[in-house]
């Protein structure tokens, strides 16, 4: 819930309202995309370690099924609510359009707080939600596909793939559940594939002469400084590879307070510090404080919020001292405080854009399920041989033998998670390219948020007027 007054949903509405005038879609259509189409709660019961027996409240809503299936995560968190549900359901709609991913959007939550509860107890929620969801027809490869969100990993998508897996007999069940690890029929690289996104974007941006001129930025990633809130799977990824990308990671925040380093912080050095100690509260090779907001106003380049919605807001906004804000987490920023953000010249590269590197891959997921085959399986060795025998022509011909260490560099197989990652920067650098034409044709006066809803608005009209509907 928004701390401006207005709800997550209806920040969402305003953001499509502020795109409506400038996209090419007609009227009647929009009210189709921007309408929830269907969202279900559930309450079902879990027997706790102790015998007694405790109600679990869940929602999973579609927002669009314009096309199939319908994707998004699923969140574990006590703050969870159906109108927070349905709000980043339809930012998943959008999102998958942006980055040219066939699916419409969904997502779920379930209102728990996964470290209260035993490992078992989890397991059984995971697995009682799977069985209500298939009762429902609200699961399955061509349905709707569920992913780790907020609170869940590859752990809860193992239990309700296997779940999945023992109530159907369809060939491609294994494509129901995306995020799972390798082993259960997962990508290499998915994991990593939401950080992974996010520091390619804002590394792209920081590429791009004409955005960082109207902006006033100086081009490249190299020793910019960034302020990471949230170290769960995202904010460690983003973090990660923005360091191994040359940017200088200064301060980095959880729940129990704020790292600080300006020479910057060995992200995996911390990574494993806090693993080990379950906080980072006597992490020496930096200032800890206890207030995990001193972040969100630090002196830095790239401010990346990844942990949940609605962080700055209405009476926060103007703290905030980062030149450039990357949105890793769904809707860090209300409606309010991105405006005024932008009004005030800071570059926003919206969470639509920006965290779309894991539904992408998972995307990458289900294809490989759907196929039954992993990526470069069938093309390794022809295409290894080919480079090899053309680097033996140039040899030829040149009277020039390259030495070793080359040929090993050109004729590299790339494999699954190369290739994963190969599709994910292509992708990441396409929609980008896509959202800053737009940002431009409008002399920067709609802003990148608004510019990628304008496109995304664009795509799924077209799936609609050029394919018709079932009357
Ligand atoms: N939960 C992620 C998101 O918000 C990933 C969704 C997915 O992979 O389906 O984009």
């Amino acid at each position: 819930m928004s701390s401006d007054h207005i709800s997550f949903s209806e920040q969402v509405e305003k953001y499509i309202d502020l795109a409506a005038d400038h996209v090419n879609c007609p009227k009647d259509i929009l009210q189709q995309i921007r309408a929830n189409n269907s969202t279900v709660g559930l309450n079902f019961p879990i027997k706790k370690d102790d015998g007694t027996v405790e109600v679990i409240q869940a929602w999973r809503s579609q927002h669009s099924n314009h096309r199939s299936p319908c994707k998004g995560g699923i969140r574990f968190s006590e703050a969870a609510n159906v109108d927070e549900v349905k709000a980043l359901a339809a930012l998943m709609s959008y999102k998958c359009a942006l980055v040219d991913v066939p699916f419409g959007g969904a997502k779920g939550a379930v209102k728990v707080e996964t470290r209260k509860y035993s490992d078992n107890e989890v397991e059984r929620i995971c697995r009682r939600l799977t069985f209500e969801l298939k009762k429902k027809n609200y699961i399955g490869p061509g349905i709707d596909v569920p992913a780790p969100d907020y609170g869940s990993g590859e752990r809860e998508m193992a239990w309700m793939s296997d779940t999945y897996r023992s109530l159907s007999d369809e060939l491609d069940c294994l494509a129901a559940i995306t995020g799972k690890p390798v082993t259960q029929g997962g990508i290499r690289g998915r994991t990593e594939a939401t950080g992974r996104g996010v520091a390619v974007g804002i590394r792209e941006v920081f590429e791009k002469e004409s955005l960082l001129k109207h902006y006033g930025i100086e081009k490249g990633l190299k020793n910019k400084t960034i302020a990471i809130q949230g170290f769960g799977n995202v904010g460690y990824h983003s973090a990660l590879f923005l360091q191994e990308m040359g940017a200088r990671v200064v301060a980095i925040s959880d729940y129990e307070g704020t790292i600080i380093n300006d020479d910057g912080i060995d992200v995996e050095d911390l990574y494993q510090f806090r693993k080990e100690q379950g906080n980072f509260k006597e992490y020496q090779k930096g200032r800890f404080s206890p207030d995990n907001s001193e972040v969100l106003y630090m002196e830095c380049d790239v401010l990346v919020p990844a942990a949940l919605e609605s962080q700055i807001t209405k009476d926060n906004w103007d703290k905030v001292k980062a030149k450039v804000i990357g949105e890793a987490a769904n809707g860090p920023l209300t409606a309010f405080a991105s405006t005024k953000l932008f009004e005030k010249g800071v570059l926003i590269i919206p969470d639509i854009y920006l965290n779309a590197g894991g539904v992408t891959v998972s995307y990458f997921e289900w294809v490989k399920n759907i196929a039954h085959i992993r990526f470069g399986r069938i093309d390794k060795r022809l295409d290894m041989t080919n480079r090899l025998d053309i680097i033996s022509l140039i040899g030829e011909v040149t009277g020039k033998k390259l030495d070793e260490e080359a040929v090993r560099k050109h004729t590299k197989d790339g494999d699954e998670r190369d290739l994963v990652f190969s599709g994910l920067e292509e992708t990441m650098i396409n929609a980008l390219d896509e959202i800053v034409e737009i940002h431009e044709k409008h002399e920067f006066k709609l802003d990148l948020r608004i510019s990628s809803f304008v496109n995304a608005i664009n795509k799924i009209s077209r799936a609609y007027t050029e394919g018709g509907f079932f009357p």
